[in-house]
C-alpha cells in the first residue's frame, strides 16, 4: 500500500460523509484524476482540507470506493482487516449455531464496515465476492483474517468487476479441500443443493430466508403456488414443503428446469408431481388467461432489470404492468407475494406501484405481510440505499 492519497469532498457532500455516509460517490468528489491505482488508500478531506473519513478506491458501479474509518490515525492493515471479520462472525453467531440452516452471509459489505466485499457460508465452505480491484487488492489480508477467525473448510471467489462490473467468468476455486457438488446445504432444514464453483449464481439467494420460511409456515398449506421467475424454484420448494397442493415454476432460463428438479429431488418432493415450465412469464399469462387457470398464491420475485426475445423487463418502469397481470390470475382472497431487489426505488414507492395495479385494475387489496433483509444482511443505516430488498404480501380482497 502506498501513500495515502488526500481526496476533497465537495462542501455539498462534505457533512454527509462526516456523519457515517460510507460510499465515495463520484459526484462527490473534486479532484477525480488524483485517483490513480485502485487499492489506493484516501483521506478524504473538506475543502477546508479537515479530515472526515479514511477509506479505499475501488471502481464499481456504485461509486468510487468506500470509507473504511472515521478516525485519522487507525491503520489499514492486517490487524484491522481481522477487526473487522471477526466482528462480523460474532454478530452471525446464532447462525452459526442453527444445526437447522447453514448456508448465510457472513459479510454484508459496508454494513459490515468493508464496502466491496461480501462473503457467504455454506457449510463450512465460504463465498467471497469481490466488487472492486480496488478491495481485490487487499484479498490476503482479507483471506488470511477469515481463516483465523473461523475453521475454513474451502474459499471460491466471484470477481465482479470486469470492464462491465459484471462477474469474471474464471476457476473460482480459492483453496481448501473442495467439496463435491452439488454441495447440500440447509436453511431451516430444507436442503439446497448449491454449486459455489459454477458461475456468479450459486443456486439460492440467501435474502429471501424469512420469506421462504413464512410461506411455508404459514401461508402454503391447501394453495395453488405460481412461483414466477422461479431460478431453481425455492420458492416452490417451501410451498410444497408447506403443504401446498401443487406448485408451478415458470423460469425462461433452460437451466431452470434440471436445476428445479434436483431441488425438489433433494428434498423428497417427486417432481413429477409438480409443474415446472420453461417460458417467458409474460407469456404465461397470456397462457394462464385463456387456459382460465387461477391461483391462490402467486410469487413474483423479477431481477432489476431483464431483457427477454420480445420485452425488456425494469423493475422501476414496469412493475405495476406485471401485478395487473398477475392480479388477473390470482383467486379472491388468494395472495400475491411481491418481491423486488431494486436499489433504485424504495418501500414507500413499490407500494405506489401496488396500489396503482389495484386501482387500474378495479381490484381491492390488503398488504398482510412485509419483509426486508435477514439479519445477516446487515446494512449501514447511513447508507439505506443497501438495504435493497422489498417484500409485500398482498390479499385481493373480493370486491
Ligand atoms: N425467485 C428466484 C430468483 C429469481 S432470479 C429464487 O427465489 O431463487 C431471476 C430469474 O428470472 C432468473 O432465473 C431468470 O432466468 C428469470 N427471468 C428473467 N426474465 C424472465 C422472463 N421474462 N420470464 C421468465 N423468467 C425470467
Amino acid at each position: 500500500m502506498g501513500k495515502e492519497i488526500d481526496i476533497k469532498v465537495k462542501a455539498k457532500y462534505a457533512s454527509k460523509m462526516g456523519k457515517g455516509f460510507p460510499l465515495i460517490a463520484k459526484e462527490s468528489i473534486s479532484n477525480l484524476h488524483d485517483l490513480q491505482e485502485e487499492g489506493s488508500l484516501v483521506r478524504l478531506v473538506d475543502e477546508n482540507k479537515r479530515f472526515l473519513a479514511k477509506g479505499y478506491y475501488g471502481k464499481q458501479n456504485k461509486g468510487y470506493g468506500w470509507v473504511l474509518t472515521k478516525s485519522e490515525n487507525e491503520k489499514i492493515d492486517q490487524p484491522f482487516f481481522s477487526g473487522k471479520i471477526r466482528a462480523a462472525v460474532e454478530f452471525r453467531n446464532p447462525y452459526f449455531q442453527d444445526p437447522e440452516t447453514t448456508a448465510f452471509r457472513v459479510f454484508n459489505g459496508e454494513g459490515d464496515g468493508i464496502g466491496g466485499l461480501i462473503i457467504d457460508h455454506y457449510d463450512g465452505h465460504y463465498v467471497i465476492s469481490w466488487y472492486s480491484k480496488g478491495i481485490y487488492s487487499f484479498k490476503e489480508y482479507i483471506i488470511k483474517a477469515l481463516q483465523d477467525t473461523v475453521e475454513v473448510k474451502s474459499i471460491y471467489q466471484k470477481k465482479r468487476f470486469d470492464t462491465k462490473g459484471q462477474y469474471v467468468e474464471e476457476d473460482d476455486f480459492v483453496m481448501g479441500e473442495q467439496p463435491e457438488f452439488p454441495l447440500l446445504v440447509k436453511e431451516n432444514g430444507v436442503q439446497f443443493a448449491v454449486y459455489l464453483n459454477d458461475g456468479a449464481m450459486v443456486g439460492v439467494f440467501l435474502d429471501q430466508r424469512d420469506v421462504r420460511r413464512k410461506i411455508r409456515d404459514d401461508y402454503a398449506k391447501g394453495k395453488t403456488v405460481l412461483n414466477m421467475f422461479s431460478y431453481t424454484g425455492a420458492f416452490s420448494v417451501f410451498a410444497a414443503l408447506g403443504g401446498a397442493i401443487k406448485t408451478t415454476s415458470v423460469d425462461l432460463a433452460n437451466r431452470s428446469l434440471p436445476k428445479t428438479i434436483e431441488q425438489f429431488s433433494v428434498n423428497g418432493i417427486d417432481p413429477k408431481t409438480q409443474n415446472i415450465v420453461v417460458m417467458d412469464v409474460f407469456k404465461y399469462f397470456k397462457y394462464a388467461v385463456k387456459k382460465e387457470l387461477k391461483f391462490d398464491m402467486v410469487i413474483l420475485d423479477p431481477p432489476s432489470f431483464a431483457k427477454s426475445k420480445k420485452f425488456t423487463f425494469s423493475a422501476g418502469k414496469d412493475y405495476t404492468n406485471l401485478l395487473k397481470d398477475t392480479i388477473a390470475i390470482t383467486e379472491d382472497e388468494g395472495v400475491i407475494i411481491a418481491s423486488t431487489n431494486c436499489s433504485t426505488f424504495d418501500m414507500k414507492k413499490f407500494k405506489s406501484f401496488i396500489e396503482a395495479a389495484f386501482r387500474e385494475s378495479n381490484g381491492k387489496y390488503e398488504i398482510i405481510e412485509q419483509f426486508s433483509l435477514p439479519a445477516d444482511f446487515k446494512t449501514s443505516p447511513e447508507y439505506k440505499e443497501g438495504n435493497y430488498l422489498k417484500v409485500v404480501f398482498i390479499r385481493k380482497i373480493k370486491g
